[in-house]
C-alpha cells in the first residue's frame, strides 16, 4: 500500500460514527495534531445518532466530504454499520480492505512473533446484498467471483508483498468443493504469480486455514482471499494478536481510501472513556503510509510500542485500568 502523493497539506475527512467511534478518534487527532504534517480536517456524520438526527445514516454531504478527501478516517457506526461501511466502500470501489494481524507486547497475543496481512476482496464473493433472495423453500445467496475483482486483488496482494519485502503471498480458498468459483480464484491466483518470480506462492483451504492461524500462525506473510473469508479469517486473526482493541484496517480502491479500526461501536462501554484508542491509531499509522508519510507512521507507530512494553497505561481490555485519553497522552509523550 502506497502511493508517490505526498502534499504540503492533506484533506482529511473524519467520522467519528457512533459509541466509541468519537473517543478513539478523538484520542488517535491529538497524535496526529503532533506530527508536524499539516492535515486540513473535514468532520462528517455517519451512523446511528446520524440516522436518527438526519433521516440517513449517510448523508450525501458525509459522502461528498469522502469524495473530496485525500484520505478518510472512519471510527465506528453501531445497527447501521451496513449501511455505512458498506455503501461507503461501494461508492468509492474500494475493493481491496487490508487487515494487519501483528502482535504486540503486553497484550493478550497467543504468540509473540505473530506479523501478517490478510488482503481481503472486498467488491463481491457472498457479500452482494442484491444476490441474496427468498425463495418458496427457503433463501439462496449467490457467490460471485470475476476475473477481474480477483485478478486486481491478488495483483495487489503480490505487489504489496513485492513492496513490503515480503517473501509469500497465501491464497485461501474452498476449491475442493467450490470447484468453479473457487477453482478459478486458484486458477487466477497461480496466472498472476508468474508476473512475480521472486515472491513464493502458495494455497491453503480455508479451514485447514483456520487451524493454522492458532498452530502455525508464523508461516504466513501475506494472505488473498475472497469476502466471506476475509471477514471471517481476520477475526480469527484479531483474537490471535489479543482483541479488537488493537486491530486496524484499510480499504483502499480507485476512488479513494479509508481508514478504520476492526471493532465496532461497543455500546457496552461507550461514553465510559474505557476505549482502547490504539486500533483507530494504527489504522491513522496505515493511513500515514498511504500518503507516503512514513517517518511519522514509524514515528507513531514507535510511541505506542513503548507505551506497550511499558505496560503501565493500558486500557481494561489489555488488563489495565487507564482511560482513554491517558493511553493517548501516554503516546503523545512518547512521540
Ligand atoms: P457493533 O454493533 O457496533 O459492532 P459490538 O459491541 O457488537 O458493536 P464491537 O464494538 O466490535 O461489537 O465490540 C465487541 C466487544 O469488544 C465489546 O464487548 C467491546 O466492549 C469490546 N471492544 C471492542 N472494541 C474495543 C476497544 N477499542 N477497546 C476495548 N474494548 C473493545
Amino acid at each position: 500500500m502506497s502511493t508517490s502523493k505526498t502534499k504540503d497539506k492533506y484533506q482529511i475527512a473524519v467520522i467519528p460514527g457512533d459509541g466509541i467511534g468519537k473517543e478513539v478518534m478523538d484520542a488517535t487527532i491529538l497524535i496526529l495534531d503532533e506530527l508536524d504534517i499539516d492535515f486540513d480536517y473535514v468532520y462528517g456524520e455517519a451512523g446511528d445518532e446520524c440516522g436518527k438526527k438526519t433521516g440517513t445514516p449517510l448523508p450525501e454531504k458525509t459522502l461528498n466530504i469522502i469524495r473530496n478527501a485525500d484520505a478518510c478516517l472512519f471510527g465506528a457506526a453501531g445497527e447501521t454499520a451496513a449501511d455505512v461501511i458498506v455503501k461507503i466502500r461501494q461508492e468509492m470501489k474500494m475493493y481491496a480492505n487490508l487487515r494487519p494481524i501483528k502482535s504486540y507486547p503486553n497484550t493478550n497475543a497467543l504468540f509473540d512473533d505473530v506479523d501478517f496481512m490478510i488482503v481481503r476482496e472486498n467488491t463481491e464473493g457472498l457479500y452482494i446484498a442484491d444476490k441474496e433472495e427468498l425463495t418458496e423453500d427457503g433463501a439462496i445467496a449467490k457467490r460471485v467471483i470475476t476475473k477481474k475483482a480477483e485478478e486486481r486483488i491478488i495483483d495487489y496482494a503480490f505487489n504489496y508483498a513485492k513492496e513490503n519485502n515480503k517473501s509469500k503471498v497465501t491464497a485461501v480458498h474452498k476449491a475442493n468443493v467450490l470447484k468453479k468459483s473457487d477453482g478459478l480464484f486458484r486458477q487466477i491466483f497461480y496466472d498472476v504469480a508468474e508476473k512475480y518470480p521472486d515472491i513464493e506462492a502458495e494455497d491453503f483451504y480455508v479451514d485447514a486455514t483456520a487451524m493454522y492461524l492458532i498452530t502455525q500462525p508464523q508461516k504466513f506473510e501475506v494472505i488473498v482471499t475472497t469476502n466471506l473469508f476475509g471477514d471471517i479469517l481476520s477475526d480469527e486473526g484479531a483474537g490471535l494478536v489479543g482483541g479488537l482493541g488493537l486491530i486496524p484496517s484499510a480499504n483502499i480502491g480507485e476512488d479513494g481510501a479509508l481508514f478504520e479500526p476492526v471493532h465496532g461501536s461497543a455500546p457496552d462501554i461507550a461514553g465510559e472513556g474505557k476505549a482502547n484508542p490504539i486500533a483507530m491509531m494504527l489504522s491513522a499509522i496505515m493511513m500515514l503510509r498511504y500518503l507516503n508519510e512514513n517517518e511519522a507512521a514509524e514515528k507513531f507507530e514507535a510511541a505506542i510500542l513503548k507505551v506497550l512494553n511499558d505496560g503501565e497505561t493500558l486500557t481494561g481490555d489489555l488488563g489495565g485500568s487507564s482511560s482513554t485519553i491517558e493511553v493517548a497522552e501516554a503516546i503523545k509523550n512518547n512521540l
